[in-house]
Order: structure tokens, then C-alpha cells, then sequence
């Protein structure tokens, strides 16, 4: 099953991408994971990277659709995948059909979670990382077990370097006018499946995540 994660930032793709990883043995692509290792390796595709995602604004097309390209032919993707952070607009949508089309493959379902804006900045606001693991806490609805420090490793959780208010602005403003047409043109295909998720429904990421798998089996 090819799967695409669509939906604002801080509405919890990740954390449903790594539940449904879990239950369907197929691997998570995050695409900001895998810049945010290029960037800290510093490697020719992190140097490229950083410009970009420093600032919150999107890496150019080229450079994201050869890579997601790359990982999507890896021999782990034969039988599906999840992907999440790409496509994030109508372009790099149209080159996912066609990287998929070569091999007869397709999206087979765009889970799309959505969250009331306000609550959207202070989940950003109160995330952390932790930078061995990468690990995704947050420090209102998901805290570690001691201060801010890694469950599983012990360390010092960090928070992302374009978590701050001003580079979210940017980021949520690139959400709604490039990816929503996104969700759109899969809506068209008929292959969303939309999952709230807030803390005023009592719903988290978690529900999200079991709603998906009972539809899917
Ligand atoms: P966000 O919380 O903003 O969705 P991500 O962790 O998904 O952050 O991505 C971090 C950064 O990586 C983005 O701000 C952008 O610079 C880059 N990036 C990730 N995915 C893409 C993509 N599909 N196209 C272009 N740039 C991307
Ligand atoms: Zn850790």
C-alpha cells in the first residue's frame, strides 16, 4: 500500500506515519528528516538544503524530486511506503504520478489530518526533538517522563531550529496556498481519507492512527 501524509505542520504526520509503519511493515519517508540529516552531515544535498529550510520555505522542485526519485526505487518501497512532507505542491504531486507510474504503481491513500489553527502554533511551539533518536515529543500533550530529556536516550531534547513563531508563519503560509491544492487534486482521485485532530474533540494522533488501519483492513 503507497501512502501519502498530507496535512498542516504540528498535526501529528508523523507520529501517525510511524503507528501505521509500525502495523503495515512498509517504511516512513519523511522527507524534512531526511534534509535535516543531509544538513547536519553536511553533505552536498544538506549544503543545498540548508539555504532553504533554515528559512522555513521549501527546497527547490529539482533537488526534492530526484531524491524522493532515489528512495522511492530502493528494494524497502516494493511493497509500499508512506510518505510524509512530499508532495507539497501540484508539481512535485505530478512527478510522484510519474516516479510511481514507471513501475505500475500509484497512491493508494492520502491520509489527510487537519487541526484548528490556533491550537496548530501552540503544538509547533512546544515541540521537541531528540537529536539522537529524532524522536518527536511535545511538552503539553506528550511529554518525556523527566524534564526535557529523551525517554529512551537520556539526553537533552532540542527544539527545531524553524519552530520559532516567525518561520511557522512562513511554513503555514506555504501550506495553505502551494499543498492545500494538493489535497485537493487527490480529493479528485477520490483517495483521501480526512482524520481530525484535536485536543477539543479528545482526539490525538493515536485515534487518527487506529481509524486508518480498521479502514484499511
Ligand atoms: P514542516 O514542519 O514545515 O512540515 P518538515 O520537517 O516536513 O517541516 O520539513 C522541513 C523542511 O525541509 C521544510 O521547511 C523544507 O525546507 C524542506 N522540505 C521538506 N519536504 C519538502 C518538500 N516536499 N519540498 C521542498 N522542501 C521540503
Ligand atoms: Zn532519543
Amino acid at each position: 500500500m503507497n501512502i501519502v501524509m498530507m496535512g498542516a505542520q504540528g498535526t501529528g504526520k508523523g507520529t501517525v506515519a510511524g503507528l501505521l509503519k509500525e502495523k503495515l511493515d512498509i517504511p516512513h519517508i519523511s522527507t524534512g528528516e531526511i534534509f535535516r540529516k543531509n544538513i547536519a552531515e553536511e553533505t552536498e544535498l544538506g549544503k543545498i538544503a540548508t539555504k532553504y529550510a533554515d528559512e522555513g520555505k521549501l527546497v527547490p522542485d529539482e533537488v526534492t524530486n530526484e531524491m524522493v526519485k532515489n528512495r522511492l526505487n530502493e528494494a524497502d518501497c516494493k511493497n509500499g511506503f508512506i510518505l510524509d512532507g512530499y508532495p507539497r505542491n501540484l508539481v512535485q504531486a505530478k512527478e510522484l504520478d510519474k516516479i510511481l507510474g514507471e513501475n505500475g504503481r500509484k497512491v493508494d491513500l492520502v491520509v489527510h489530518l487537519f487541526t484548528p489553527s490556533d491550537e496548530i502554533v501552540e503544538r509547533v511551539m512546544a515541540r521537541r526533538e531528540c537529536p539522537n533518536c529524532k524522536k518527536v515529543y511535545n511538552m503539553i500533550l506528550n511529554k518525556p517522563k523527566n524534564g526535557e530529556i529523551c525517554d529512551d536516550c537520556g539526553i537533552e531534547l532540542i527544539k527545531r531550529v524553524d519552530d520559532t513563531e516567525e518561520k511557522l508563519k512562513t511554513r503555514l503560509n506555504i501550506f495553505y496556498t502551494e499543498t492545500e491544492p494538493v489535497i485537493r487534486f487527490y480529493r479528485n482521485k477520490g483517495v483521501v481519507k480526512d482524520e481530525e485532530v484535536s485536543v477539543r474533540i479528545n482526539r490525538l494522533a493515536d485515534q487518527a492512527a487506529e481509524d486508518v488501519i480498521k479502514n484499511i483492513q
